[in-house]
């Protein structure tokens, strides 16, 4: 079977991991976002893919989600000394080594599919890890503060700022001239299945889909489509992602999250047990609804989410 999963961070990390356990002969293609990556310290800064890459990988820390484990902070705290900003982005040296590579590939030319295939090399996920783009694409948010309205970088309105302030507006800047990244679009026809995970619905999903054809290729497939809710009971899980879906004015509720992505896109959705009475408004609006247990504790409940995910797509066809 294959299917294709499109992954922003911690929350598609996590349910890969799952998805594997459940289906280990699966062939897994994932659509990774780059709209979060950033240039620091001139090394070019991947974290979705670092962070799908790692925990499938073996080497993320686990209980924080992101960057390495066993991880130690000498480089970061030596630029510190000299007064070199940011401060705020948390860069330890295991990480390091990885955007060291990635920069070096890039300045030789290589475009970043490429890179990411080396890197993967190392840390074999299991996945076929593929940049949604090798176009350059950054999600912007606009935010306002003392120094009026202005556009920050995600990774500072999020890293930084903790997303303390309202998002006014998140732009992926560059999204409307980039290209799907080789093999994405091939991917997403030729798929068997294609499951949502739990991921952030506007800067990880929204973002993958602002890259042109690659919403109206998910929406033609003809294996259904089925995503699983990252907001349980009313909040998104260990985030700040409603922060970022009242710029798009969307509710941070699993039926409006599913409503966002609509019928055309959706054909099944899983909500959490909390948030059953989601079921019949989404049933309702033509997208077939479970509630079933979205808490992602370890990787036997990641496993029995991408089972129930299977579950409800094999009783599904195609509208
Ligand atoms: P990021 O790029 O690291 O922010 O990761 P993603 O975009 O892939 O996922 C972030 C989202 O994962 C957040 O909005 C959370 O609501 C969601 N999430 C994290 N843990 C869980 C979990 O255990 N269950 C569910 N349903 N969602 C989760
Ligand atoms: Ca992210």
């Amino acid at each position: 079977m294959r299917i294709v999963v499109p992954a922003g961070g911690i929350g598609a990390a996590r349910f890969l991991r799952g998805l594997r356990a459940a289906v280990p002969e699966a062939e897994v293609t994932v659509v990774g976002n780059t709209g979060d990556d950033i240039t620091l310290f001139g090394l070019r800064i991947c974290p979705d893919l670092d962070t799908v890459m790692y925990t499938l990988g073996g080497g993320i820390a686990e209980e924080q989600g992101w960057g390495r484990a066993e991880e130690t902070f000498v480089v970061q705290e030596e630029l510190t000394a000299y007064g070199v900003e940011p401060a705020w982005f948390g860069l330890g040296d295991r990480d390091l080594a990885t955007h060291v590579v990635r920069t070096q590939m890039l300045d030789a030319g290589y475009p970043l599919s490429e890179v990411t295939a080396a890197l993967c090399a190392r840390w074999e996920p299991g996945v076929r890890l593929l940049p949604m783009s090798d176009d350059r694409v950054e999600t912007h948010v606009v935010i306002e503060d003392a120094g009026g309205r202005r556009a920050i970088h995600f990774q500072e309105y999020w890293v930084r700022h903790r997303a303390s302030m309202p998002a006014l507006e998140v732009v992926a800047v560059g999204a409307d001239r980039s290209r799907p990244g080789p093999g994405v679009l091939d991917a997403i026809e030729s798929a068997d299945l294609v499951l949502l995970p739990p991921s952030n619905p506007v800067v990880s999903i929204g973002t993958i889909l602002s890259v042109p054809g690659l919403r109206a290729a998910f929406e033609a497939t003809s294996a259904p489509v089925v995503g699983l809710s990252p907001i349980v009971d009313g909040a998104p899980v260990r985030g700040m992602a409603d922060q970022v879906l009242a710029a798009i004015g969307v509710d941070a509720s699993a039926a409006a999250v599913a409503l966002h992505y609509g019928p055309q896109l959706l054909d099944g959705w899983l909500v959490d047990r909390s948030d059953a009475d989601a079921v019949p408004v989404v049933s309702e609006a033509g997208i077939a609804c479970r509630a079933v247990p979205l808490l992602m504790r370890d990787i036997d409940a990641s496993a029995a989410m991408a089972r129930a995910a299977l579950d409800l797509a094999a009783g599904l066809v195609r509208s």
